[in-house]
């Protein structure tokens, strides 16, 4: 049998995506994807939608959310896989972060304000109703205003942290997350651990602490991971006995990553199967 093809981290417009849930997983079975996971940041609305897709396109969804968090002042995101969604405390921190998203959004926004005609009513035309609301919704609003020609050259020019507009948020510990996740039934894997172009990235020993407290995984190959990185991220897969996962983190056409650009493992996703509490859909 070959390998099921298995893209497990993807976004909508539930969060920075510019497809709907729908056609998310309508172009995940165009693009001959056997699995496909959603992995809006802070949020999980797009699930049953894109469920009800996978069913009509006959493909596997994997529900998941890529959760915002910090280790000690580093900015990392932690994939959750087959955890409840209800699941109050994971609800309380969902609701915190996207307040404090918002919140830093309005501010940035007002920055910007003082040089370019930018407003938060503009922004919000171009957030989906309801969505985690970050970077990518101003980056698009510079777009139409004509500011900038694409989301990459917001973020190189006016959205990178060390850029005069950048307004950091409130995000809740890893290994914290890391905890919450299992509680609800969850499986945390950490996404692209080595984004070095990013921003700084999480070193070693912290991978360790968050092995400890009960991370899954690492996105080894995905395009933010150079091929040093991925070998480093490997061999700690390795020492603390994490799975190596995959994937494009497919943003529609915000950003260049194509559906099943990189993926996962069919036994790690396997392992991931066997160890939440959710069934995939
Ligand atoms: P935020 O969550 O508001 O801090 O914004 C981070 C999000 O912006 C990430 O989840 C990416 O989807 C997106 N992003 C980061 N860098 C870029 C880039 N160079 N071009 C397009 N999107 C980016
Ligand atoms: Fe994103
Ligand atoms: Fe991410
Ligand atoms: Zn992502």
């Amino acid at each position: 049998m070959p390998e099921l093809k298995i893209d497990p981290h993807t976004h909508s417009v539930v969060s920075d995506g510019t497809d709907s849930p729908a056609e998310l997983v309508a172009q995940a079975a165009a693009a001959g994807l056997d699995v496909v996971g959603l992995t809006d940041h802070d949020a999980e609305a797009g699930w049953e939608e894109a469920a009800a897709a996978a069913r009509r396109h006959h493909i596997t969804l994997l529900p998941g959310a890529e959760l915002s968090c910090r280790v000690k002042g580093v900015t990392a995101h932690l994939l959750s896989y087959l955890h409840e969604p209800a699941y109050g405390p994971l609800v309380a921190e969902h609701r915190r972060v996207r307040e404090a998203r918002e919140e830093r959004a309005r501010t940035m926004v007002s920055k910007l304000a003082a040089n370019y005609p930018i407003t938060w009513e503009a922004v919000l035309e171009h957030t989906g109703a309801d969505a985690t609301v970050g970077r990518p919704h101003i980056a698009d609003t510079l777009v139409a205003l004509g500011v900038v020609q694409d989301r990459s050259e917001a973020f190189t020019k006016l959205l990178h942290p060390s850029g005069p507009y950048y307004v950091r948020h409130y995000a809740p510990d890893a290994a914290r997350m890391v905890e919450l996740v299992r509680e609800a039934g969850g499986v945390p894997v950490l996404a692209h651990p080595a984004a070095v172009k990013r921003q700084r990235i999480v070193d070693d020993n912290a991978i360790g602490r968050l092995a400890e407290a009960g991370l899954a995984g690492l996105e080894v190959y995905h395009r933010d991971n150079p091929p040093a990185q991925r070998q480093r991220l490997l061999g700690l897969a390795q020492r603390f006995g994490l799975l190596a996962t995959g994937s494009s983190d497919y943003h529609g056409q915000g950003k260049p990553n194509r559906l099943g650009e990189n993926l996962c493992p069919q036994a790690a996703y396997e392992a991931i199967v066997e160890q939440g509490e959710l069934r995939p859909l």
